[in-house]
């Protein structure tokens, strides 16, 4: 093996999980906020008739694409265990940045520098991307720098499909039944919200989601959507002394009277939650402030709720003909509850990531994964490296190597799972 890859197996699997991801990110399969219908857009089916035509090309003979936008696709085990484990990553791209005309760059043993993208001036600087400062020797693919790269989560597509044409092609590497699914519209929260678990059919799964090698995560936030509507009184401003009140400006009152030093996504790290208010839309007449409330602890996030509550209350106290409605939505929990109880599924993992040789890294996620609400649902779904970074930004880059190591820790976790203690514990399970 040739350094920097972790093994031969991640160099052998490089070039078909290249090409792969370089024909996905090509095609435009950015989400949009306003669903209608699954999925929210066209073009994430345009990607779901490729992947299901590259399983079946593969030998997964089932690979289909549903009428949400669902693909799924099994692979057979051939360690006659009986055991059913999932494999996911999600189709879609953020509705974030840029999405259409993805064209990819790869830039072959990355001597350390900056990276000049050639459009718009984008630029990678190592001096603020700690990760990018490790991966001198990388092959690093990156967009053109006008776009996103969409690594988030094409690198998770296709690790797991190059995985599993190489399982396929190797029946004598050992492997339990693998159940893929490709799911739609993650990025705006309902990557899970057709996902039919019933008829997927499997123990337990991993989403190939994550980023940095050998991190996998266990943990989410638990979060909540805030949405506040406000009615003022809205008059001719030429005849408004002592009558109008602009709902706009208590709107305004309320985001400044929140803290602005701590509790905001840029003041807090690790396992500290936030109030970030991610819209300010209205008029005189009305306003609508949006926000996501987010923390690892149930009852801290239940505090931060309370606390924007008795401040939208304390400035509404200052307007007593203005109104104000306050709405709150749960939008996924901490995955950990659910995971909790079935440890071998995170162990397993562990010790997927350490066969690849790459120290495995627990992280808590400050996000959801489409695991968050499957685990909820009852299928413990923990989440995994994929070897992308700089999500949902026109900088996104990936490591070749990375995603190699991933796809060959998938193949790892196959094998793993056929090993007895893991059937024994899964059987003691149920
Ligand atoms: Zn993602």
């Amino acid at each position: 093996m040739s350094p920097p890859y972790t093994s031969e197996l991640a160099e052998a699997l490089a070039p078909d999980l290249l090409r792969r991801f370089e024909r996905y990110v090509r095609i435009d399969t950015q989400s949009a906020d306003d669903r209608r219908q699954s999925p929210s857009t066209p073009g994430q089916l345009d990607l779901g008739r490729v992947l299901v035509e590259e399983l079946a090309a593969a030998g997964l003979g089932d690979a289909a694409l549903d009428g949400n936008g669902y693909v799924t696709a099994t692979l057979p085990g051939n360690a006659g265990n009986g055991l059913v484990i999932g494999l996911i990553a999600h189709m879609d791209t953020s509705p974030d940045a840029p999405g259409a005309g993805v064209e990819p760059i790869v830039h072959r043993e990355y001597d350390g520098g900056v990276i000049e993208l050639p459009r718009q001036g984008t630029r990678l600087d190592p001096q603020t991307m700690p990760e990018l400062a490790t991966k001198v020797g990388h092959d690093i693919v990156t967009s053109s720098g006008d776009t996103l790269l969409g690594a988030d989560d094409k690198a998770g597509v296709a690790e797991i499909v190059s995985a599993m044409a190489h399982l396929a092609a190797h029946p004598e590497l050992p492997r339990p039944t693998l159940r893929v699914s490709f799911t739609p519209d993650e990025e705006i929260g309902e990557g899970a919200t057709l996902f039919d678990i019933e008829r997927f059919g499997a123990l337990c799964a991993y989403t190939m989601d994550g980023s940095e090698i050998g991190e996998f995560t266990d943990e989410t936030f638990s979060a909540q959507e805030v949405v506040i509507t406000i009615h003022g009184v809205d008059v001719h401003p030429g005849y408004a002394t002592g009558k109008l009140v602009s709902a706009l400006r208590l709107a305004a009152d309320i985001v400044a009277g929140l803290p602005s030093d701590r509790l905001t996504p840029d003041t807090t790290a690790g396992r500290e939650g936030f109030i970030h208010v991610s819209r300010l839309t209205g008029s005189a007449a009305t306003a609508e402030i949006r926000a996501i409330v987010r923390d690892f602890d149930e009852d801290r996030l239940a505090e931060h709720v309370a606390l924007f509550d008795r401040t939208a209350r304390e400035v509404m106290a200052r307007a007593p003909r203005a109104t104000l409605d306050f709405q709150v939505r749960r939008q996924y929990r901490n995955m950990r509850e659910y995971i909790d109880p079935v440890p071998f599924v995170v162990e397993a993992a562990e010790a997927a990531i350490s066969a690849e040789g790459v120290e495995p890294v627990r992280v808590p996620a400050r996000g959801g994964t489409d695991g968050s609400r499957l685990s909820e649902m009852g299928l413990p779904t923990p989440n995994i490296f994929t070897g992308g970074h700089e999500y949902h930004s026109v900088r996104e880059w990936a490591s070749i190597q990375d995603m190699a190591a991933a796809a060959a820790t998938v193949i790892r976790l196959a094998e793993i799972w056929t090993r007895p203690e893991w059937s024994e514990r899964a059987a003691a399970n149920h």
